[in-house]
C-alpha cells in the first residue's frame, strides 16, 4: 500500500533540514528511536506510523521542490489540492472519462486510454495521515491545511466521480433491506403523546 513513494529514489540525501521558518519549535533532535523494551505499539499502528512518516516526508519534499518554494506555514488548502493532483500521476486506478464507452462499468471488457489516478480511498487515508502529522510537527489545528474545507470538498468530488466512473459504490453504510426477523414479535409502539396545544 505504498501509494506515495516518489521519494524512494536513491538520490535522497538524509541531510539535516535547517528550516529557518520554524521559530516556535525548538530543535529537539533527541528522538528516541530505540524502543527496544517498550512493545506498546501494535504492528498495525506502527505500520500506520511508518506510512504517516513517509507521507509526511513526501509532502515536505514536494514543498521543497515547489516553484516558487513553499514552506509549511505558507501552506493552504489550495496547495494541498495541488499536491493531490500531482500525486495522480503515480496513481494505479483507472478512472474513466465521461466520454469513455466504459464509463460506469466495474469490469471493462477492453483497454481504453483513460488516465490512471489515485483511488479516492487512498487519498482519503493519505489526507487523514497528513492531517495528523501536521499537528504532530507543531502545526496549529485551526490552520491545518489538510483539514481545509476545500480539501474535504475535493475529496467528496473525487469520491463521487470515481464511484460513477467505475460503477462502484463508496457508500460506507449501505442501507440493506432488513431480513425478516421473526424471533421477536412486533412490539407495540405506544401512541405518540399528542400534545393538545391547539386552543
Ligand atoms: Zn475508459
Amino acid at each position: 500500500m505504498d501509494l506515495v513513494s516518489p521519494s524512494s529514489n536513491p538520490t535522497f540525501t538524509n541531510t539535516a533540514i535547517t528550516s529557518p521558518t520554524t521559530p516556535t519549535t525548538p530543535t529537539s533532535a533527541t528522538v528516541t528511536t530505540g524502543a527496544s523494551s517498550t512493545p506498546t505499539t501494535s504492528p498495525s499502528s506502527s505500520r500506520y506510523e511508518n506510512q504517516k512518516r513517509r507521507d509526511w516526508n513526501t509532502f515536505c519534499q514536494y514543498l521543497r521542490n515547489h516553484r516558487p518554494p513553499l514552506t509549511l506555514p505558507m501552506c493552504s488548502g489550495a496547495h494541498v489540492l495541488e499536491f493531490l493532483r500531482y500525486l495522480d500521476q503515480f496513481g494505479k486506478t483507472k478512472v474513466h472519462n465521461q466520454t469513455c464507452p466504459f464509463f460506469g462499468l466495474p469490469n471493462p471488457p477492453a483497454p481504453c486510454p483513460c488516465p490512471l489516478r489515485q483511488a479516492w480511498g487512498s487519498l482519503d487515508a493519505l489526507i487523514g495521515r497528513l492531517r495528523a502529522a501536521y499537528e504532530e510537527h507543531g502545526g496549529r489545528p485551526e490552520g491545518n491545511p489538510f483539514a481545509a474545507r476545500a480539501v474535504r470538498l475535493y475529496l467528496r468530488e473525487v469520491r463521487d466521480f470515481q464511484a460513477k466512473a467505475r460503477g462502484v459504490s463508496y457508500e460506507k453504510k449501505r442501507k440493506r433491506p432488513k431480513p425478516k426477523v421473526t424471533a421477536t414479535p412486533p412490539s407495540e409502539i405506544p401512541p405518540p403523546d399528542v400534545d393538545s396545544s391547539a386552543g
